[in-house]
């Protein structure tokens, strides 16, 4: 085995997916096998064995879960989870918490769904909004004449420092003189 009990059974009980197609598990008790990320209720510790391969497991007498579906090698559809990513930033983007909240549903982790986004759309899930909420800001700013305050407020930020040092890493320039550029720059 290429990890100890301890990491296996704590990804196990983490239902971690970053173990997925590295080991499989199996229930002694109900007789099928899992992949690490199974969302199964957890067994008892006692009533678990690992396997390093499908034959191994199925040689064992261990029938595939039909929850976590170990049998199809491909099942996790990345493609999927990052096409859904992409959609729950677009809907979401200036409401942290519930963007949080939506990913959280995915059942994929953090690191991994960034990986995942990346690989589709060049840029970490992170960069994407930050790119998103820059260019929101960059339009209330110039299409609208409600406050920096209002703006900060309505893109997420809670603190107005906060949201000028994000202004100025997106943009270079500070809030007041992109809208005085725009305004006097006669777009
Ligand atoms: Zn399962």
């Amino acid at each position: 085995m290429q990890f100890a009990e301890d990491e296996m059974w704590g990804a196990v009980v983490d239902c971690d997916d970053n173990y997925d197609g590295r080991f499989l598990y199996a229930v002694k008790t109900v007789g099928v096998y899992c992949r690490p990320s199974c969302k199964s209720r957890t067994p008892l510790r006692k009533n678990v064995c690992y396997f390093e391969t499908q034959e191994n497991a199925q040689n064992a007498g261990f029938r595939p879960c039909k929850r976590c579906r170990p049998d199809l090698t491909d099942y996790v559809p990345v493609l999927e989870i990052a096409r859904q990513t992409k959609e729950l930033i677009d809907g979401y983007y200036c409401q942290r918490e519930q963007l949080i909240r939506e990913m959280k549903q995915l059942g994929v982790t953090t690191n991994h769904l960034a990986v995942i986004f990346k690989q589709q759309y060049g840029v970490p899930p992170i960069q994407y909004i930050n790119r998103l909420r820059a260019e929101q800001v960059k339009k209330m700013l110039t299409e609208t004449d409600m406050s920096i305050i209002d703006i900060a407020g309505d893109i997420g930020f809670d603190s107005l420092p906060a949201f000028y040092s994000f202004f100025k890493r997106q943009t270079g320039t500070t809030p007041k003189k992109y809208r005085g550029g725009a305004i006097g720059g006669g777009k």
